[in-house]
């Protein structure tokens, strides 16, 4: 069928609907299909922003009569372009975008088309924080089923961790709720297990009295990475659960509030955030300072919002970005030689890599208790190739691919799934997943037993 028949028979079959239906005929059809990856440019035969639950099992019974894959699209944030697909159809769900704060309880209600950002400012307002990712404008759907890195992780755990309840529309059009009273095991699963059991059209999470952080970036000249790696390995496993700061190396952007003179200055760093007093900060900090003297050390007390949007600007959509990445347990010398080198040849100026501490309250849960099954690892790594010209995608992903392959043997294995791109294979999905791999195909045969959502770092049903 082509798309265009696609949005006619949509229109007739869907009748009275709130939401609204873009084919490619449609004005908007570009502009609704625009991912944040500018290296992925995919075209749907349907888009539907669905208005309520109710709409979402429409669609996704409309597209599994024509035999359509279905994409389900939270932020359009992820790498590999997750959120669409090619003459299929995407359930775009940015018309679900409620967020209610009970200060009471201490509970966040969130439509599953939220970004973080809309929640920040939310429970802001009250002197509370969900743990959440580093960049204002991330999906909250992607980034929670897929587990929810940031700044609170070692405080508060993984996004995934303060997860106390979900809605979801079932590949059967069925809506459920998902928490340790219902659907026990369906709750399990979307715990990490991503997009794979059902659209989410509603998280409940647990938000924590958090509202000023002292945060920020520490630079040193990249030259120094052997002595400033070596000592952070093992000065961030002993810092207290309040503090964090995540390892990276950059180009500093050439824009303030970066001093002019390391403008381009290639570096390597941390990115600071400590809940607490100035004194409490500047004592968690100081060991690292003591290492060695800084090219900057940009650290102030701000807004958690503040800190969470702080690099928004610099990475706005319409970039190409290429990622890879892995879970890190130990960080010997010949992988610090290894990280500055790749390091020194960057490919561009918005590329880089960080390696974001796992540990603290995200170790008190054990390795099954989730589909994260990397409980024991210290370090989530990521490498990015990102740039605004379409030109250099190639030089990105080789970039990429081949830093990747020369710390890959000193990692734990599997990666973070929000940190992994479209084509790496099911070997690698399953060596995320580890020993959870097996309950997740077992939940998928239970939940989506044809595959429905197969859009997704694809968990296959057991047969
Ligand atoms: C600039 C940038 C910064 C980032 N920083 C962080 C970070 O600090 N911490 C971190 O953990 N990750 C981070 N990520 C990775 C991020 O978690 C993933 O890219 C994630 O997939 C984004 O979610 P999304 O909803 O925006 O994406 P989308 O592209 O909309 O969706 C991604 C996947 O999730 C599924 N999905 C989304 N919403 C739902 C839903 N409501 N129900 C069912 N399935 C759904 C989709 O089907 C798709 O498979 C970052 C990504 C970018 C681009």
């Amino acid at each position: 069928m082509s798309a265009t028949r696609t949005a006619d028979r949509a229109r007739d079959e869907l009748g009275a609907f709130e939401g609204e239906l873009i084919g490619p005929e449609d004005a908007g059809y570009d502009e609704a299909r625009t991912l944040f990856n500018a290296m992925i440019d995919k075209r749907p035969a349907l888009i539907v922003r669905c208005a309520s639950a109710d709409e979402v099992g429409q669609v996704i019974a409309f597209a599994r009569r024509q035999r359509l894959p279905i994409a389900v699209r939270g932020g359009g944030h992820n790498g590999g372009g997750l959120g669409s697909v090619d003459a299929g159809v995407v359930i775009d769900l940015s018309l679900l975008r409620a967020v209610s704060v009970d200060p009471g309880t201490r509970t966040v209600r969130v439509g599953g088309g939220c970004t973080w950002g809309e929640v920040d400012a939310a429970t802001h307002e009250h002197g509370l924080a969900v743990p959440c990712g580093i960049i204002s404008t991330t999906g909250v759907g992607g980034l929670t089923l897929g587990g929810g890195i940031g700044h609170l992780t070692r405080g508060y755990g993984l996004t995934i961790d303060n997860l106390l309840g979900a809605e979801v529309v079932l590949a059967d059009g069925r809506c459920v709720r998902a928490s340790t009273d219902a659907n026990e095991d369906l709750f399990w699963a979307v715990r990490g297990g991503g997009g794979n059991f059902g659209v989410v059209t509603e998280f409940t999470f647990r938000a924590h009295p958090v509202s000023d952080v002292v945060g920020g970036p520490t630079f040193w000249a990249i030259e120094q990475t052997d002595e400033i790696l070596s000592a952070y390995r093992e000065f961030l496993p002993k810092l207290s659960r309040n503090a964090t700061g995540f390892f990276c190396w950059h180009t500093v952007p050439p824009a303030p509030p970066f001093p002019e003179e390391i403008h381009m200055r290639k570096v390597c760093g941390i990115v600071w955030c400590i809940v607490g007093s100035d004194e409490d900060a500047e004592r968690a900090m100081s060991p690292m300072l003591e290492v060695a003297e800084p090219l900057m050390h940009g650290v102030g007390r701000m807004p958690l919002h503040a800190l969470n949007s702080a690099f928004d600007g610099l990475y706005g959509p319409g970039d190409q970005w290429y990622w890879r990445a892995d879970f890190v347990n130990e960080i010997p010398d010949e992988a610090i030689a290894q990280n500055r080198e790749w390091n020194e040849k960057m490919p561009s100026w918005k590329s880089g890599s960080h390696v974001y501490p796992i540990d603290g309250a995200a170790h008190d849960v054990s390795a099954g208790d989730t589909p994260w099954a990397y409980r024991d690892a210290r370090w989530s790594q990521v490498i990015i190739g990102v740039d605004s010209d379409p030109a250099s995608a190639g030089a990105l992903r080789e970039w990429a691919v081949r830093y990747w392959e020369a710390v890959h043997p000193y990692s734990a294995g599997g990666a973070y799934v929000n940190f992994m791109m479209d084509d790496e294979g099911q070997e690698r999905v399953k060596a995320t997943y580890g020993v959870n791999y097996g309950r997740l195909a077992r939940a998928k045969a239970t939940y989506d037993p044809e595959n429905a959502f197969r859009v997704n770092q694809n968990i296959q049903p057991d047969s």
